[in-house]
């Protein structure tokens, strides 16, 4: 099947064609043509199964039904729940949209409002934002979305897990009741059929397979070694395998950083990417790191959440993450568009409850190679592995894996809680 079967006028096709597209994925093939019937989607697709062109592509050709005399207005506002994410969202509208006379721009938070105003001022038909920037444009005075008329909501399970629920309300209310809506998820929890429900018209439901979790594109591999040598045994792999090109996953902040610090002294180029960074040094990072001036790119889940690298060959999980859903958007990096790739996880003796977790999820055990010279001491004991505060166990209750706060086990509202009497 090639893309001239799916309703798309020639200015997207000619885009598609530079692009070296030469037939749409399964999640293009079903959005597409529906997208186009004006119907509200609900789909289920993962970053790296060509999603945003799935919704890019049919938008952009909506919007040409109907033509705008005179100073564009918002028509089109697409939700994302990263900066990097809706940075990458806008290339694709600038890409695919080359041939068509929209103006798009994108909006995040942690860089100058000013030069965002100024766009908005002189006129736009896309708009990419984060919420909170997004809305705090519009309690400025500075943005008008009540002539929206496709509204896309791209990873709505991520949103909801960083905590973006009531900002997305606040949103909706902002825009006009008569909407096309198209709400992107890689999962479908309880809270995202509630949403749904509520964002949705008579949806049509376009489920692709978690080609992450049944594709034979990614090879997936766990090396046991102990914590104290897993740097030792990454840059022992990066340099035997003379890889270009690595993201490497840790828990927190603090040990991107510091590993892509060793990294560096090892004599393997490296830098980390995570939320503590200010947008020009992740922008830099990333750069850096497709141009392959950099081989390593240390990153945090949250920080990597929609980072489109293509072809990228190697994933690290140098630590296992705590959500075993996370595993799986980790190696979703790798593997893409009919390449090959391979996902290694360095696991210690404290990550083994990690490890359960992600087989069960993906529901299958996954291959343990052990590298010689790296075997584990016997005599080294498990230690809990901290769950440190994170954006998501630190929202508004939506973290999966958080118990609840009450007034009881909450030492800062009970003052004798967790202490002896
Ligand atoms: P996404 O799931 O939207 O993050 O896209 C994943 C990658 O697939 C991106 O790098 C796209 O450029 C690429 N891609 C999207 N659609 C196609 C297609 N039809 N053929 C080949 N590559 C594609």
């Amino acid at each position: 099947m090639s893309f001239s079967n799916l309703g798309l006028s020639d200015p997207i096709l000619k885009a598609i064609k530079e692009q070296g597209y030469t037939s749409p994925t399964p999640i293009q093939k079903q959005s597409i043509p529906i997208i186009l019937t004006k119907k509200d989607v609900l789909a289920g697709a993962q970053t790296g199964t060509g999603k945003t062109a799935g919704f890019t592509l049919p938008l952009l050709q909506r919007m040409t039904e109907k033509k705008i005399n005179g100073k564009p207005y918002v028509r089109a506002l697409i939700l994302t729940p990263t900066r990097e994410l809706a940075a990458q969202v806008g290339e694709s509208v600038e890409t695919y949209g080359k041939y068509l006379p929209y103006k798009s721009a994108v909006i995040f938070g942690g860089v100058g409002i000013n030069p965002q105003k100024a766009a908005i001022r002189k006129g736009l038909d896309i708009l990419i934002a984060t919420p909170g920037r997004l809305l705090d444009l519009v309690n400025q005075n500075c943005l008008d979305l009540s002539r929206v008329e496709f509204f896309v909501l791209d990873e709505a399970d991520r949103m909801l897990d960083m905590g973006f629920i009531h900002d997305i309300k606040k949103v909706l209310a902002l825009l006009p009741k008569h909407r096309q809506n198209l709400l992107f998820s890689a999962t479908f929890s309880d809270d995202i059929k509630k949403l749904a429900d509520k964002l949705l018209d008579n949806p049509t439901l376009i489920e692709v397979a978690r080609r992450n979790t049944s594709s034979e594109a990614v090879s997936q591999v766990i090396h046991s070694v102990d914590k104290a040598r897993k740097r030792e045994l990454l840059a022992s792999i990066i340099k035997k395998g003379k890889w270009k090109q690595v993201l490497v996953f840790t828990r927190t902040k603090h040990g991107a950083n510091r590993l892509a610090e060793q990294l560096g002294k090892d004599g393997i180029t490296a830098a980390a990417i995570h939320g503590g960074k200010s947008q020009g040094a992740r922008t830099r990072a990333l750069a850096n790191f497709k141009s392959s001036e950099i081989r390593v790119l240390v990153a945090t889940d949250i920080a990597a959440r929609g980072i489109d690298i293509d072809q990228l060959p190697h994933v690290v999980n140098y630590e296992l993450p705590n959500i075993a859903e996370d595993y799986v958007h980790r190696i979703g990096r790798t593997g893409r568009a009919g390449n090959e790739g391979e996902a290694i996880s360095l696991v210690c003796i404290d990550e083994l409850g990690l490890l359960k977790d992600i087989e069960k999820l993906i529901k299958k055990t996954i291959k343990n190679v052990q590298i010689e010279g790296f075997e584990v001491d016997p005599s080294i004991k498990a230690e809990p592995i901290q769950k440190k505060k994170t954006p998501r166990n630190n929202n508004n209750g939506n973290n999966r894996n958080r118990k609840p706060e009450t007034k009881k086990n909450n030492p800062r509202r009970n003052p004798r809680a967790n202490t002896k009497r």
